[in-house]
């Protein structure tokens, strides 16, 4: 069996390169084929000797995911759906904006954290995705839309793990694409500009701190345990203290960062003035020991198993206000990809469902395949 290159951060694809008695140089010029150039040919690597480019040949490849679909939006926005095997599908979503185009990219096939709010999360656990398939994403994404921009600058200038799966669960395979992901030689994409998030596994904050600290970004949702272990099941193993002083700890390794705190707004659940009450308490309360934080208040996407509905839009800009009202850095998602479901899951699930896959697939038939945006590439500034 050949390896898949893009399994490797620069050090993992050095030990490879010394096993084939190379030096551990040639591994970034390889590298910088694979990331910058979006090289899969090895015949197209000019610049490494013919001896090794055989060797590649026999024992390796850069293989990125089959494609199941490509659904683009009215806005701009473009989700893929990737075949992962044994019927499983991941989701990534590219968000083109004024400033950035931001990549959404998934860790795992389905997830085992199963909050009660998000279609992934009623799927179950799949399987953990490899560094190979979770950088694959980004591979396929960065090339695929520079050659459908025409262009050979960076189109994707952000990276933010939110697509399918709890990445801080599949923690081994993370880091090295995160790596690669940050590599000068690699996507060169600073360490605010990607940004790992999670619905609080503890332990794994810690070590992500002292690995690779990127952003961070908690799925919080709730103002309390109760209602937390209730919406995100993974709380009664971590509760809210323990997160909270995670968060304080992560950000001493990340002077002048903040944790963002993302917060789905469920009708009627966790959208009440007590609830925004209770979150300026439990801030406040953190602030004094070092928790720096803003939020990101989400309009939930609603799924019928979900039996949960979206606030109306005055109560999350009620909710919003409040928080400000308090000095809390607080923003509203936009709602993006409508037209394409883009609430995280959606797609994937119905890959599952042999019905659904076939009125998918008439429905892709009929979407434009050219966007009508450009991208706008930013090298400096952090998001
Ligand atoms: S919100 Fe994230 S952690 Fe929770 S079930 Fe969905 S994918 Fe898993």
């Amino acid at each position: 069996m050949t390896a898949n290159l893009l399994e490797f951060d620069l050090d993992g694809l050095a030990v490879f390169c010394e096993g084939l008695g190379e030096k551990r140089f040639r591994a970034t010029q390889l590298f910088r084929w694979i990331h910058q150039r979006g090289a899969s040919d090895f015949d197209q690597m000019t610049d490494l000797a013919k001896s090794l480019r055989q060797k590649l040949q026999s024992r390796a490849h850069v293989s990125s995911l089959p494609l199941i679909s490509q659904h683009i939006s009215t806005d701009g926005t473009i989700k893929w759906l990737f075949d992962v095997g044994d019927g499983n599908a991941i989701e990534s979503v590219f968000i083109p904006e004024d400033d950035r185009g931001t990549l959404c990219i998934s860790s795992q096939a389905g997830c085992a954290v199963g909050c009660r709010f998000c279609s992934t999360g009623h799927q179950g656990f799949s399987r953990n995705l490899t560094t190979g398939e979770i950088l694959a994403q980004l591979w396929f994404a960065e090339h695929f839309l520079r050659k459908h921009l025409q262009t050979d600058d960076r189109v994707i200038s952000n990276v933010v793990m939110m697509g399918m799966g709890e990445p801080l669960q599949n923690y081994t395979a993370l880091v090295p694409a995160l790596r690669a992901m940050l590599d000068d030689h690699g996507y060169g994409l600073s360490r605010r500009r990607v940004t790992v998030s999670t619905s609080g596994v503890v332990p794994m904050i810690e070590r992500l701190s002292t690995d690779c600290p990127v952003a961070l970004a908690v799925s919080l949702h709730a103002p309390h345990d109760t209602l937390r272990d209730h919406l995100v099941p993974l709380n009664r193993k971590y509760p809210l203290d323990e997160l909270m002083q995670a968060c304080i700890a992560y950000l001493a390794h990340a002077p002048r960062d903040f944790i963002t705190f993302e917060y789905c707004m469920l009708d009627g659940v966790n959208d009440q003035a007590e609830h925004a009450n209770q979150l300026i308490d439990l801030v406040q309360k953190h602030a004094r020991q070092g928790l720096r934080c803003k939020f990101n208040l989400i309009p939930f996407n609603p799924f019928p198993a979900s039996g949960l509905l979206r606030s109306p839009n005055a109560r999350v800009q009620a909710f919003a206000k409040q928080l400000q009202e308090a000095g809390l850095v607080t923003t509203v998602r936009k709602t993006r990809g409508d037209d394409i479901d883009a609430a995280c899951g959606q797609l994937a699930g119905d890959v599952k469902d042999r019905t659904q896959v076939q009125n998918r697939m008439a429905q892709q038939r009929t979407i434009m395949l050219v966007p009508a945006y450009s991208v706008q590439t930013q090298e400096s500034g952090d998001a």
